[in-house]
């Protein structure tokens, strides 16, 4: 909810949009990997109907993957249903008895950029794993730059792409989430990130400027779930992809009251509409085990699917909703004259063949286990073919070798992955 930019739009005149700088960052070192998607002000109740409907299937096929329910936003009684609220909320695990982000101040807190040192799941990775590659795309000023007292997602992460909306009109806002689609769509393509937040403003800017009794808000939905499926048919494509685990989690921030006209303030107090959000997700450990998830959970889950653990001394209010450990690694070592590759694979890819494209000094023939029991490898030149049968979950490859550095490259039918060889 955009209350005090509404009022600002009115009063100045709107700035130009500013080119931004394609999203680009560091290579990711896991191939354990999550992306948070979050459509602001999204309704459950028509979104279900929409997924019941088709109108939106792809998140209906994540649901079904994983999991999916609406839950409700537990709110201070004095707090309001503002963006700004919400997004503190899910940023950084606690509710806002803890970071002090109540929407007293119509999307303006300054301490939305602090949160009582409450940090954003993006600067907790940085802080605790400074090599894992992340990134924020967004839309709404408040969550990746110092505007309106955020930002709500610090700047610790590796790449921040904020489209910037200049008037308050759907055109725009629609304008926005394009941008930030086609962004996200081309960096979770081609570039290695680990862990991301995905903004889309749409379906909130839709009520406040429609009503979300509308048609208009309806096609919000469908649209931004179109998006979605953008971003999750780039995740597929990617070349490693069949090497790795993703989880995706899909959130809003809250709900709205159930208006036929605009309203700058179609979100704002504590009804039952608007105080549901929902988590729909899917990953490694996430199912139908996640019956009641919270949007405080996020945070903890997050890092647990990255593999690193919530300190108590954070004093974080959520819970990972996965308790399964990382499903997928890769590694190359050099040991004793012997270069030795292990991978598991979480996806358990059904391949009918592996080929590993050996470092040049590599020498003589390979071994290689596959899911523990040692198979048959034809080692020719510096390629080394194996055939499979049934699912993929582990490989093991050793060969002699000289020193350290290069890379063992590893392909499968739609796949391909560059281990570095240390
Ligand atoms: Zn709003």
């Amino acid at each position: 909810m955009r209350i005090a930019l509404a009022l600002c739009a009115l009063a100045l005149a709107a700035p130009p949009a500013l080119a931004q700088a394609p999203l680009s960052g560091p290579d990711g070192t896991s191939l354990n990997k999550v992306l948070v998607i979050g459509t602001d002000g999204t309704r459950w109740d028509l979104l279900e109907k929409a997924m019941k409907a088709g109108r939106a299937p792809n998140l209906a096929r994540l649901r079904r993957e994983g999991f999916g329910h609406p839950t409700l936003l537990e709110f201070g009684p004095n707090t309001f249903t503002l963006s700004e609220v919400g997004w503190s909320s899910i940023a950084s695990g606690v509710w806002e008895d803890k970071h002090g982000v109540d929407g007293s101040k119509f999307n303006m807190d300054p301490g939305q950029a602090t949160k009582n040192g409450y940090l954003d799941f993006l600067t907790r990775i940085e802080n605790r794993r400074a090599r894992l590659s992340t990134f924020l795309a967004s839309d709404w000023d408040n969550l990746g730059l110092a505007e309106n007292g955020g930002p709500i997602f610090g700047s610790a992460m590796d790449a921040n792409f904020a489209a910037r909306v200049p008037v308050e009109t759907i055109d725009a806002w629609n304008r926005g989430d394009v941008e930030v689609t086609a962004a996200s769509t081309r960096y979770l393509r081609r570039g290695n990130p680990d862990a991301g937040f995905v903004y889309l403003g749409l379906v909130d800017e839709t009520a406040h400027l429609a009503g979300s009794a509308t048609p208009t808000y309806a096609n919000a939905i469908a649209t931004t779930d179109a998006r979605i499926g953008k971003l999750l048919r780039a995740i597929r494509s990617r070349a490693s992809y069949p090497f790795e685990s993703w989880t995706i989690l899909v959130v809003t921030d809250h709900g709205q009251k159930p208006l036929s006209e605009p309203s700058i303030i179609s979100h704002f107090g504590q009804t039952e509409l608007e105080l549901t959000s929902f988590v729909i997700g899917s990953g490694p450990g996430l199912g139908r085990n996640v019956k009641k998830p919270k949007v405080v959970d996020i945070l903890p889950t997050v890092l647990h699917q990255l593999g690193l653990a919530t300190p108590r001394g954070w004093n974080i209010d959520g819970h990972s909703f996965s308790r399964a450990r990382p499903a997928s690694s890769a590694s190359a070592r050099v040991r004793g004259g012997r270069l030795v590759a292990k991978l598991s694979l979480g996806s358990r890819p059904k391949v009918r063949r592996i080929d590993f494209h050996l470092p040049a000094r590599a020498r003589g023939a390979a071994t290689v286990r596959v899911n523990g029991a040692s198979v048959e490898a034809v080692t020719e030149g510096k390629t080394v073919h194996v055939a499979l049968r049934g699912r993929l979950h582990t490989v093991s490859l050793a060969v002699g070798t000289g020193k350290t550095g290069g890379s063992l490259v590893v392909t499968m039918r739609n796949g391909k992955l560059a281990i570095p060889v240390s």
